[in-house]
């Protein structure tokens, strides 16, 4: 038998202390990063030497060339993109995922991974409010949860007009129309471009200035056609503005005309599982898919996205593969019929550990928390001399920008300046946000998603951006 503990324990335990100490001073440590480029490639192009090196040293020259380079998005004052950190339960699976080792493609190959996977599918869709019967796939992200809803839809749309698109393709099939708002992220996009439906099938319907879609814009565009194989893109938590398409007035509308309607909800189908904020999915249980992130609001980390599907057999026939030398179980769920993957990691095991860890009502608080923080920072930063209020959050996304002073300061120079202050933020340390163009101006958006946000870190942001502002006067 082999020595296993002494080959894994150095390792292993390094990391372990690496680990702690580096979340343990998350509460001190620059949000930002303070090593540059050259010197990260200069550290870590370390000599690939022909008889490698012990497993403990490597992983303490690793952390020691990362350092600086590390950006402190896990923390409670990381306010860019929406990222979210990881939930301590969360994260102690998805380490015991990696000394599982396990091939989640198959019930085979791990059958504790494919069990817990469907157990978060079946949580997941009782959380979100979403049909009971739907099928889902736990996938890397909503980047690949699109494509496969996406794939689905395809499959759906052709079938019902005969054409087996597996077998024949998009060569000489019926075109698919996809009616979108003006603004889509671009993981919906690139899903569009990926299933070969091309973007120039994309048609833009005209939406508000919480980009959504207008009713009234989509039934003329969907009667410009009425019957063609249509794909109605909606989103639940614009990436902006957090705001949430009408889903009860579209969803019949869609029906009327055969469309599949498809939500981006990789921010906001959260929503559903605060009693505060469910109001804004409102008839978001009749759409045909849903797409949501885990390793942003749920605070897993990251690899983990979700993926539901209205119509199992569309969603099956799209992805399902079967080859000799697999071996499938009849009554277990085999995650490769649902996954645009083969060989995966069992990323179920921390959706499973955060979804236990919170529970249903430290889901909703989660949520309501962040949500309340929004607003805490976009008021506390809005009222301060020089900034000026873009975007309340609707839910845990706001937007602020800041003015040049200067008499006769052109929207150029306030762009200017909301940039300069984004970045002195980021050179204080203290707190991390980064910018967006909203209608054509400039912002900082504010964005919270962490389970650690607090008080305490709300005050500190506010207290932050106070004294950038008054250091950095022109
Ligand atoms: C992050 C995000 C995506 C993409 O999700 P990934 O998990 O990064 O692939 C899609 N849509 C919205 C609204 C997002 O915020």
């Amino acid at each position: 038998m082999k020595n296993t503990t002494s080959i894994f324990r150095k390792p292993l335990e390094t990391a372990f202390s690496g680990a702690l100490a580096y979340l343990e001073s998350l509460d001190r440590a620059p949000a930002a990063t303070t090593a540059d480029l050259r010197t990260l490639r200069e550290r870590l192009d370390r000599p690939l030497t022909p008889q490698g090196m012990p497993p403990e040293q490597v992983i303490t020259e690793l952390m020691q060339d990362v350092e600086g380079g590390i950006l402190g998005s896990p923390g409670g004052r990381f306010f860019a993109w929406v990222v979210g950190g990881a939930l301590p339960a969360a994260l102690a699976a998805d380490w015991m995922s990696s000394a599982w080792d396990q091939n989640a493609a198959l019930y085979a190959c791990a059958p504790a991974a494919a069990v817990v996977e469907e157990i978060v599918g079946f949580w997941m869709k009782g959380l979100l409010g979403l049909p009971s019967a739907a099928s889902f796939a736990l996938t890397t992200g909503s980047q690949m949860a699109h494509a496969t809803c996406l794939a689905a839809a395809r499959h759906a749309l052709l079938q019902r007009r005969n054409w087996d698109v597996e077998r024949k393709g998009l060569f000489g099939a019926p075109p698919i129309r996809i009616l979108a708002g003006g603004h889509q992220h671009g993981s919906v996009v690139r899903a569009v471009r990926l299933l070969g439906l091309g973007l120039d099938h994309v048609i833009s319907v005209e939406s508000d200035i919480a980009s959504r879609l207008l009713p009234e814009a989509l039934q003329k565009a969907l009667e410009q056609s009425p019957d063609a194989p249509t794909i109605i893109l909606l989103q639940a938590g614009d990436i902006n503005t957090g705001g949430f398409d009408r889903f009860e007035q579209i969803v019949p509308l869609a029906k009327k005309h055969g469309a599949w309607v498809h939500v981006d909800g990789a921010i906001g189908l959260w929503a559903a599982a605060s009693p505060r904020y469910r109001h804004q999915t409102l008839g978001i249980e009749g759409c045909d898919s849903w797409v949501t992130d885990g390793h942003k609001w749920l605070n897993t980390p990251y690899d983990c996205g979700f993926a539901f599907v209205v119509e199992p057999e569309a969603h099956r026939a799209s992805m399902s593969h079967r080859a000799a030398y697999l071996t499938h179980d009849d009554d277990a769920r085999d995650p490769m019929d649902w996954n645009p993957e083969w060989s995966r990691r069992a990323r179920g095991f921390a959706a499973y550990a955060a979804l236990r860890q919170l529970g249903r009502e430290g889901i909703a608080a989660l949520v309501e928390r962040c949500g309340l923080h929004a607003r805490e920072l976009v008021a506390g930063i809005g009222a301060l001399p020089g900034a000026e209020i873009m975007w309340k959050p609707i839910i845990n996304l706001g937007m602020v920008r800041f003015l040049d002073p200067r008499p006769g300061a052109t929207e150029e120079d306030h762009h200017r300046r909301t940039d300069q202050v984004i970045a002195a933020i980021a050179a204080d340390g203290e707190a991390f946000f980064a910018g967006t163009t909203w209608r054509g101006r400039r912002c900082m958006r504010i964005s919270v998603s962490n389970w650690m946000t607090d008080e305490d870190d709300v005050a500190r942001t506010i207290a932050t951006v106070k004294r950038v502002l008054a250091a950095n006067q022109e």
